[in-house]
Formats: C-alpha cells, structure tokens, sequence
C-alpha cells in the first residue's frame, strides 16, 4: 500500500468513518474523508490534514444518487480510480430526526443502512484499478443484523443460500417484515413477529436490525458475483462489527471509535495471501452471518 493506493470512506465526517479515514491516511494511503454535509466534512478533512495527513474531501449523501455520481466523476477525474471502498456511513433511531414516525425512521433506515451502501457500490464497481493485493469493499454492518436474531425459518434459510441469493429476494425479505412490523408497530413489543421474542428490540432498533440483515446478504451474494467476474480482478468483499463504540449512534457507551475502526481498517489493509471474500468480523475474528 503507498499513497498511489485510494480508499473512499461513507460517513467520514465523525464517529467510526473518521477514525477509519484517520487510520487509513497514518498508514500513508491516499483517504477520500465523504460526508453528506460538506461544512461538516470539510472541517473534519481539515482535523486531519493540519496533522499532515493526506486527506481529500468531497461531498457524499448515500441517499441521493446525483450526488453519489458526482463523487464517482471526482474520483474518476482527480485519480482515475479507487482500491478501497469502505460503507460506513449509517443511522439508527438516535440519529435519524425525532419528527419522524414509525414507518419513516423504518425508510429512512433501509434508505441508508441497505440501499445507500447498494447504489455507493454500483456506482464505484466499474471505478476499481487492477491490483496485485485485490480490491476492497469493506461494509460496516452490526451484530443485530446476524440471522440468529429473526424467527422465520424460510427467510431464515433463503437468506444465507449464497448460491441463490438475489437481491429480489433480500428487497422482498425487507417488505416481507415491514409489513408485519407495521401491523403491531403500537404495541410493547413491535416486531415480536419478525423477531425472537426474547430480544425485545427497542422500536427503533427493528429496522436497523433488518437494514444490517439485508447489508449482510448484499455482502454476500456481491462477493460471490465478483469473485466469478474476472480472473485478473480479485475483490475481496467483506462484512464487520465495530462493537458497541462510543458514537452518536449509541448516545457515547461504548470502547473508542479507534477501537471500532479497526476490524474494518485490518480488513481493508490486509494481505492479498490473508483475505477471503465474503464473510464477517468482529474483532478481527471470523464469525457466523447466522
Ligand atoms: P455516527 O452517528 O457517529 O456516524 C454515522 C455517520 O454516517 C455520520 O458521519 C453521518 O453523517 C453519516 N451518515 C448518515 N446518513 C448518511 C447519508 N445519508 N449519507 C452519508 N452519510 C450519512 O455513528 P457510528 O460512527 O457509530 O456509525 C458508523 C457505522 O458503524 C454505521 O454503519 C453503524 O451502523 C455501524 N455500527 C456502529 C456501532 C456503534 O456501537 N457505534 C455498532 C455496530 C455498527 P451526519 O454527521 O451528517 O449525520
């Protein structure tokens, strides 16, 4: 890896993504710092730069699709491709608006969590170099989307059938629950008849749950894809938990963001011989999608 070597990081501007983009850049690579709101972004790009870190900035909403094309132009024009890619950016019921109710935290959720880190992917796929150590995707996904959590067997299966997964069948897994949640959504327990009654997901966590399930299983079935594209062009596509980190998201509980980047700048930095497509890390470990 040199400072030739380009990595794109979602969701930069705080949290995990900037301890990922500071990792990244202190192991000399060239990091793209992306944030939906440019002031914030710029001024987190800034941080790192003033330490002499070598740190671009550019604006990047995973929801709206003519800004995810207008970085990828940037990137096209300014380095003529990327090595890495990194899908961190996410929200969960703390940071999506409290104006919002039940079904739009459930939208805009999915809208981040699942189809964001979909349309980044599309849209950089054809921007990856050749590289003797493999490309990277490396998507920053969560314990509480592992199958373990769901009740119904059938999904259960088809979801972790990497052989016939489609993203037909993940999206209709998403409407699938959705409905259901949406039939108790006022009641103590929502989501009872997605998942184990035991969990007793808070409201808001019932959808972060699903938007990580269905980033697992677009994990997966990518990896699969690309590993039968081309034989010049390996990419390794990987899932990991940060573990609880102290972030907006979880209200400041948790280890350090530091700490949460690390599985997924190991991953990212890895050696071509050490990788393996996809599966999912905690910790630097590997452990079951279920
Ligand atoms: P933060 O809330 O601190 O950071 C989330 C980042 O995502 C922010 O930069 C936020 O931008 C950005 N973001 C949100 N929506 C969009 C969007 N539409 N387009 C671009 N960027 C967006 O949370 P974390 O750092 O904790 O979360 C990072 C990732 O780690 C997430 O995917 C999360 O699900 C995952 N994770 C976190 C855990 C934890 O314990 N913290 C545990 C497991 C997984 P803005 O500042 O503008 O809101």
């Amino acid at each position: 890896w040199s400072k030739e070597t380009v990595a794109l990081v979602t969701g930069a501007n705080k949290g995990i993504g900037f301890a990922i983009v500071k990792q990244l850049a202190k192991e000399g690579l060239t990091a793209i710092l992306t944030s939906r709101d440019i002031q914030n972004g710029q001024k987190a790009c800034d941080m790192l730069r003033e330490e002499g870190l070598n740190v671009l900035f550019h604006q990047l909403d995973v929801t709206d699709l003519d800004s995810i094309i207008r970085v990828a132009d940037w990137v096209k024009t300014q380095f003529g491709g990327i090595d890495i890619l990194i899908n961190n950016a996410g929200v969960n019921f703390r940071t999506t608006p409290l104006s919002l109710d039940g079904m739009e935290v459930a939208h805009s959720t999915l809208e981040t969590n699942y189809y964001g880190v979909k349309r980044v992917t599309e849209a950089m796929l054809s921007l990856f170099r050749l590289s003797t150590q493999g490309n990277r995707i490396v998507n920053v996904s969560s314990m509480m989307g592992q199958l373990s959590v769901f009740q119904d067997e059938t999904w259960k299966t088809q979801l972790s059938s990497v052989d016939t997964l489609t993203e037909e069948l993940i999206e209709s897994f998403l409407q699938n629950c959705l409905v259901k949640i949406a039939k108790n959504l006022n009641t103590k327990v929502p989501g009872l008849e997605v998942f184990k009654a035991e969990l007793h997901y808070p409201k808001g966590l019932i959808y972060y749950g699903l938007s990580k399930a269905a980033l697992n299983a677009y994990s997966r079935m990518l990896a699969r894809d690309l590993s039968k594209r081309s034989a010049d062009q390996m990419f390794y596509v990987s899932c990991m938990c940060p573990g609880l980190t102290s972030t907006d998201m979880t209200g400041n509980v948790g280890h350090t963001p530091e700490e949460g980047a690390d599985t997924a700048v190991w991953l990212a930095l890895l050696p071509a011989s050490e990788c393996s497509t996809g599966n999912f890390f905690i910790k630097r470990q590997e452990r079951s999608f279920e």
